[in-house]
């Protein structure tokens, strides 16, 4: 179980245990106040909620925390020893197999992940509060004789306060201990206050009336409506709270005889009041987690979607742009420049014999030499220029609002760079060289396709001119032309 710390040290677990008795003991004296009629049975049982929370919070060793609050509680309100510690076993073991279905069926819960957390978390809530309302109501026959009838309705009623109070008390205590929530409520404040005002005064105006004849049915469903409002525009935290408030007052004044629920047979208003209660948890919770769960897939989707964007326009082996981007941005820049009477260079680069070193290294170490001139390239431009592998050992930098003298002086930088780079394979030393054109708008070209053509050119003059030097495109580099079956596949990348 994640949420369990890994093995605390024995005096912090005792120190556990007898934290979970006192709250335990504190939360069920309470709860007998909802007991109707008077009885060990309770129409809400919070400590079964806060029980499982404690087990799933800190793990299986603080169940003797339950056993203890447990049997001191019913000791207090008039049981017999032995009958006190037969509620208290059912109490743990409703905690224990609690913990053990949430872990196997729905894994972490500190946060619903999606509706089917929570309908799973309402059907383990029954099974296991059916252990201790058994349990329970065995220990209790020990000394009592009560009828069937009376056993069934006693029965009827210990599971549904068990299995509320862990619908209701769970997942709020899980919700605030674990820290699952991270994102800020979308409510703004003043929407916050009006649901502070407007939840407790509706449920508390549904609930507090006592005219049997004229029950507030109309208004009980703005309740249902103020739920899903509050799972729309606020965390799961919230909508926690939200339910625990609505149901702990219907159940408050629904014990006293009033409300809407309230008939002449206990019964028959415990089935309504479950059913509300049931009705309004399922209603939060399912929609809280729904959304939680849209807004985890939204969250992927958007990482997934920026992503592939990125893969689109990146080259695999050296992280520079690829070809596809040079292809959107150059005629973007070109128009850029053009627009504000600007200035803009391209470089190409192309690596000297490369094909040698392929087949003198390998081509692996052929990669090796690419990733790190890919490094180089990357720390030596300026925020607005670009680096891109036009192809194989092929480069070109595209440099916004560069003069001549600047776009030479920083070819002239890489191409020593280059050069002074060594590679140790198997201890040979691996170096290599490059050509380098050099093309301006506006002085070498019309288009952006021309510009291109005209670093191509100038490139194949460094070629031609011995390599490992710098060339600036000009009339007479454009008469000879690109490298045959070179750098230029600008046209048809462009077009
Ligand atoms: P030049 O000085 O005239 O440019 O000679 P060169 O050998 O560099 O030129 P050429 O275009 O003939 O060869 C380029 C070589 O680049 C051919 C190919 O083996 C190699 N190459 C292209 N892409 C890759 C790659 O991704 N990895 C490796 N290791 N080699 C590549
Ligand atoms: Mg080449
Ligand atoms: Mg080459």
């Amino acid at each position: 179980m994640p949420m369990q710390d890994a093995s605390p040290a024995a005096p912090a677990v005792a120190l556990r245990v007898a934290l979970l008795a006192v709250i335990y003991f504190v939360a069920a004296r309470l709860s007998l106040t909802f007991a109707i009629p008077p009885g060990f049975a309770t129409a809400l049982w919070p400590p079964s909620g806060i029980a499982l929370a404690a087990v799933l919070l800190y793990g299986n060793r603080v169940w003797p925390g339950i056993w203890l609050g447990a049997a001191l509680v019913n000791l207090t309100a008039g049981a017999t020893v032995l009958t006190a510690v037969g509620i208290g076993t059912g109490n743990t073991l409703e905690a224990l197999i609690g913990a053990l279905l949430t872990r196997r069926y729905i894994g972490d819960a500190g946060r619903f992940e999606c509706g089917g957390d929570v309908i799973r978390f309402v059907a383990l809530a029954a099974v296991s509060a059916a252990f201790a309302a058994s349990v329970g109501l065995l220990a209790t026959q020990l000394n009592g004789n009560l009828t069937v009838s009376q056993l069934l309705v006693n029965w009827w009623t210990w599971w549904q306060g068990d299995t509320t109070g862990i619908l209701l008390l769970t997942p709020l205590i899980l919700n605030w201990m674990t820290r699952a929530d991270s994102l800020p409520p979308a409510a703004s404040k003043a929407e916050a206050a009006a649901v502070c005002v407007l939840l407790p005064g509706v449920t508390w105006l549904v609930f507090s009336q006592s005219n049997l004849n004229q029950p507030a049915w109309p208004i009980t469903f703005a309740i249902i409506a103020l739920i899903i409002w509050i799972a729309l525009r606020f965390r799961q935290r919230e909508v926690t709270i939200a339910v625990a408030l609505v149901c702990a007052i219907a159940v408050k004044y629904t014990v006293e005889g009033c409300g809407p629920f309230v008939r002449t047979s206990h019964n028959e208003s415990l089935l309504l009041l479950l059913a509300f209660i049931s009705t309004v948890a399922i209603t939060g919770l399912v929609l809280s987690a729904v959304l939680a769960e849209r807004h985890a897939a939204y969250t992927r989707l958007t990482e997934v979607l920026e992503l592939l964007q990125a893969q689109a326009i990146t080259d695999a082996l050296t992280g520079l742009y690829n070809r596809r981007f040079l292809g959107d941005f150059l005629p973007r820049e070109w128009a850029r420049a053009e627009r504000k009477d600007g200035s803009l260079a391209i470089i190409m680069i192309d690596l000297d014999r490369f094909k040698q070193a392929n087949d003198t290294y390998g081509h692996a170490t052929g990669d090796l030499l690419l990733t790190e001139i890919g490094n180089l390239l990357k720390s030596h431009i300026r925020g607005s220029d670009i680096a891109c592998r036009y192809g194989g050992e092929e480069f070109t930098l595209v440099l916004p609002d560069s003069t001549p003298e600047g776009a030479l002086r920083r070819a002239e930088e890489i191409r020593s760079v280059i050069k002074r780079l060594s590679f140790d394979v198997n201890g040979a030393t691996l170096q290599i060289t490059a050509s380098l054109g050099i093309a301006l708008y506006p002085q070498h070209a019309q288009s952006a396709d021309e510009l291109l053509h005209a670093a191509d050119c100038a490139l194949y003059a460094a070629k031609r001119n011995g390599r490992d030097r710098v060339e600036i495109a000009s009339a007479a580099n454009r008469e000879t032309g690109p490298l045959p079956g070179g750098a230029w596949q600008a046209k048809t990348l462009l077009d």
